[in-house]
């Protein structure tokens, strides 16, 4: 057996579940999003609408973001050169770093290249460097955290989700020399549903637990300067590390922890994620930063974006199409199969010009698969009415195809 053909047996059977993933190729269009070109199989380029964009805010295509870019990459190049140790540390990192500290409220922050790698590199030296180690972690905790867990080779104990009485039981069952490491999120991705931090925080507090949260989809969407929910819950300081990205809400692309001074420093010191890799481009720092200055003086995006996800929500209730009931910005429409959620996309897409990537598994628990929503302020409400009537005529359909079989 050649390897190709060991290969290509997992994915005929990924294909034959329905799992197999296609990529949308599209072609974003600066200062038109969400509007965006998809380039077809022959070649040709049609336009069409992007639905599920986790640029929420448009901050990618920003003027003043844009230019930051093209002016920093007209200073400084294109690349930062090194990792952070050996050259690559720029005045623009360093700036950032100030910046995030600042969004949080807390003493330092550190970047890394994604919010993936932040995940891993910081939940990895965590779990492996403290002593008798344990790490609590939520049962729906995205896959960057997972990993970072599963690398620290620390003892890891998963508590029900958005739980904090299990929490409170699992903590309590540990040894009192342990230490103790939770993680969770603030907004879970594919449901839209929002953790009880204050419960959680106070179940940590009572166990003398660190509290570890990802605020990937929160920052730059919740709070009054966009520094998340535990922003927007007064909460900010009783987290011991606050996690997130800068390719979402922020536009750009980079991860980063925020919280102490030495905090920061053992992650900086000991992470082999951050170490060993090169550091992010000096212009994408720059852009980031002014991505988030905005955004922290800035709450028009925001009241925009929500005034959408209301409306997008009231539209879909009127036509009668089961969403995921939850408070953050998130919409999914439960398909609950994967063929199904295949065929649905592509016919909006094709007849449409409305794109949304169907979510299928691993990305959420077979039986689950849905199309995420994600209404940004740059929808217009033609838009919205357009999307809704689309999902309608398929729905019609679907309802005379069953009535038929
Ligand atoms: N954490 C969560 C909860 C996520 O959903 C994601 C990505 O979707 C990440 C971390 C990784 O962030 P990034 O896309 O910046 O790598």
């Amino acid at each position: 057996m050649t390897f190709d053909a060991l290969f290509q047996a997992q994915l005929d059977q990924l294909k034959s579940e329905g799992n197999y993933r296609i990529f949308a190729e599209l072609e974003r269009q600066c200062g038109a999003h969400p509007r965006a070109q998809n380039i077809c199989d022959a070649g040709e380029k049609r336009d069409i609408t992007v639905w599920c964009s986790n640029d929420y805010l448009g901050m990618g295509q920003h003027p003043d973001v844009v230019a930051r870019m093209q002016e920093v990459v007209g200073q400084c190049g294109a690349g930062a050169g090194g990792t952070r140790n050996i050259s690559g540390t720029n005045s623009h990192h360093v700036a950032l770093e100030a910046e995030l500290a600042d969004l949080h409220n807390k003493e330092a922050a550190l970047l890394f290249t994604s919010g993936y790698v932040s995940n891993w590199a910081a939940l990895s030296t965590l779990g492996s460097r403290l002593p008798n180690a344990v790490i609590l972690s939520d049962a729906l905790n995205h896959a960057s955290m997972i990993e970072g867990i599963r690398h620290s080779r620390a003892q890891k104990v998963i508590w029900r989700h958005n739980d904090p009485e299990d929490l409170d039981r699992k903590l309590a069952a540990l040894p009192a020399n342990a230490t103790k490491i939770v993680a969770f999120e603030s907004v879970y991705s594919m449901d839209g549903d929002i953790a009880p931090i204050r419960e959680i925080v106070e179940v940590c507090e009572k166990h003398g637990a660190m509290s570890y949260i990802d605020e990937v989809h929160a920052v730059g969407m919740y709070g009054p300067r966009g520094g998340g929910v535990a922003e927007r819950e007064g909460l900010m300081d009783r987290i011991t590390l606050i996690e997130g990205t800068l390719g979402k809400a922020y536009g750009v692309v980079g991860g980063y922890i925020a919280g102490s001074r030495a905090l920061c420093d053992f992650i900086r010191s000991f992470a082999s994620g951050f170490i060993f890799t090169t550091a992010l481009p000096p212009a994408i720092a720059a852009a980031a930063q002014t991505s988030i200055a905005h955004l922290k003086v800035s709450g028009e995006e925001r009241a925009r974006q929500q005034r959408q996800v209301a409306l997008l929500r009231k539209l879909l209730d009127r036509a009668g199409i089961p969403h995921l009931d939850n408070p953050s910005h998130i919409i999914p429409v439960m398909i609950k199969d994967p063929v199904k959620c295949r065929q649905i996309a592509d016919i909006l897409m094709q007849d449409f010009g409305i794109y949304v990537q169907p979510i299928n598994y691993p990305t959420v628990p077979k039986g689950t698969e849905r199309l995420r929503f994600t209404p940004g302020p740059n929808h217009t409400d033609a838009d919205l009415h357009h999307l809704v009537n689309a999902l309608t005529v398929l729905w019609k359909q679907c309802a005379l195809s069953h009535a038929v079989a």
